[in-house]
């Protein structure tokens, strides 16, 4: 199967799965080809790269994307090491021990579990993953 997007002299764009690309071209010959919005069958492909069953979303990362998203995990991971105290394993009671106001209130980080930070989070604590500090990493 071979899957193309599609273009209407409408600009419409829609997705159409062929047997192989002559099915295409029988189709788009014989006007069985409509666009789903306006039902003309004034189809053609668009212009971008058909893709096969079982390849999409294997093209190719953008590096420049995954280089963003790293940068500012970094950036979340260094603000979060600076501002907040780090109180271990510990996090979990501490966390705790802050939201019912048995302690100063303050940003903390730490090491919890997946259970201990669900617990949290049921008990309506606001908690949320650290992302891992990539900067050494390239
Ligand atoms: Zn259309």
């Amino acid at each position: 199967m071979i899957v193309y997007t599609l273009k209407c002299v409408e600009e419409h764009q829609f997705e159409s799965w062929f047997k192989d690309s002559g099915a295409f071209d029988e189709q788009a010959a014989s006007g069985k080809l409509m666009c789903p919005v306006c039902m003309t069958s004034k189809v053609e492909k668009a212009p971008m790269a058909p893709a096969l069953k079982g390849s999409v979303g294997e093209r190719s990362s953008a590096p420049e994307e995954l280089r963003k998203a790293r940068q500012f995990m970094t950036g979340l991971r260094k603000y979060v090491e600076a501002n907040a105290d780090y109180v271990g394993p510990k996090f979990a009671e501490e966390a705790r021990k802050i939201h019912y106001g048995e302690t100063e209130e303050r940003q903390i980080y730490g090491e919890a579990t997946i259970d201990e930070a669900k617990d949290l989070i049921d008990e309506g604590v606001d908690v949320a993953p650290l992302p891992p500090d990539l900067s050494e990493t390239n």
